[in-house]
């Protein structure tokens, strides 16, 4: 199957930067959120980071704008259906991506593959509510999109290998390498990422740590690049709980238990850069850790 255009739910951190390695491959991109101000502050920042991309002269000003004009938006979600593939990049909540799908299955086309790049919830269960399991599969893509280099392409029981080699060839032509992974929870990156930064949000918890010695500990002791508290800020807070949350749920295991502290944080609505607080408060010059 050929796939020439990309829907995609959600124009957040992923949808956007997804919205950007689609148009900048070539697909036509329809882009689509619940609110007016969501598209304007995706459509910003994906001009904003291209900007980058043609100042280190990955793309060309041609390329550019030849890209961004792939790139429409849309609040009507069924303006989607005749897409040759949809990629579901909204909130990490079950219950908003079966609503999503729910009002987008009457306005499919035939041929339409449906994909969610959820970091942890089940593929097999989003695809058996939908009229094409056999046509649904997970699309994950690492934060931020046109950076990083790994999209983990995830099988639910009853995909077809028509669908995961359409999609393999989606990875292909955006210059990306796919990982397949089978549908467990959390597949293979965030199985292993999340509860090494839920185990050092339990260290900060316990008074082990502060913010900066566990950041400093693991970028000069284990050569990370980026602290654990530091990444768990720049995917999200939510995000990062609402997957220890399925680990827990989905494998039935007290060592995948979210931390309280991680839930209070949550609970705050200090949810990490896009809130300007989470483990880090961003909004002077410099982050200053928030304990
Ligand atoms: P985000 O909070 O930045 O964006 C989510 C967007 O979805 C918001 O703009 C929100 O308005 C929109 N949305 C919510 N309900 C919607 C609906 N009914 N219709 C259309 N849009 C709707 O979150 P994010 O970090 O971009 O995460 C999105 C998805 O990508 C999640 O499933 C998450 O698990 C996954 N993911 C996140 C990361 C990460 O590092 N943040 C990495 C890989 C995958």
């Amino acid at each position: 199957m050929d796939i020439q255009n990309v829907g995609i739910v959600g124009a957040g951190q992923m949808g956007s930067g997804i919205a950007h390695v689609m148009a900048v491959a070539g697909y036509e991109v329809l882009l689509t959120d619940i609110t007016q101000d969501a598209l304007d502050a995706a459509l910003a920042t994906i001009s904003k980071n291209m900007d980058r991309q043609v100042a280190k002269g990955i793309l060309t000003d041609a390329d550019k704008a030849a890209a961004l004009a792939r790139i429409n938006v849309t609040l009507t979600l069924a303006d989607l259906g005749p897409s040759d593939l949809i990629i579901e990049a909204a909130t990490e909540r079950e219950t908003v991506k079966q609503a999503i799908f729910d009002e987008l299955l009457p306005h499919l086309a035939d041929h339409t593959i449906l994909t969610s790049n959820t970091s942890s919830i089940s593929i097999t269960r989003l695809a058996s509510r939908t009229d094409r399991p056999e046509k649904f599969m997970g699309f994950h893509f690492m934060n931020p999109v046109p950076i990083m280099q790994l999209v983990e392409l995830i099988r639910g029981i009853a995909t077809d290998k028509e669908t995961y080699d359409a999609c393999l060839q989606v990875v292909e032509k955006i210059g990306k390498t796919a990982a397949s992974a089978e549908d467990f929870p959390a597949f293979i990156v965030n199985r292993i990422l999340m509860p090494m930064i839920n185990e050092a949000v339990y260290t900060l918890y316990e008074g082990v740590g502060s913010v900066q010695s566990i950041d400093q500990s693991m970028k000069l002791g284990a050569n990370h690049p980026m602290g654990p508290l530091e990444l768990a800020d720049f995917i999200g807070l939510d995000t990062c709980l609402a997957i220890m949350n399925v680990l827990h749920d989905g494998l039935a295991d007290t060592k995948y238990r979210p931390c309280p502290l991680l839930t209070k944080y949550v609970e705050a609505g200090w949810l990490g850069r896009k809130t300007q607080r989470g483990f880090y408060d961003y909004r002077g010059e410099v982050p200053v850790p928030t304990r």
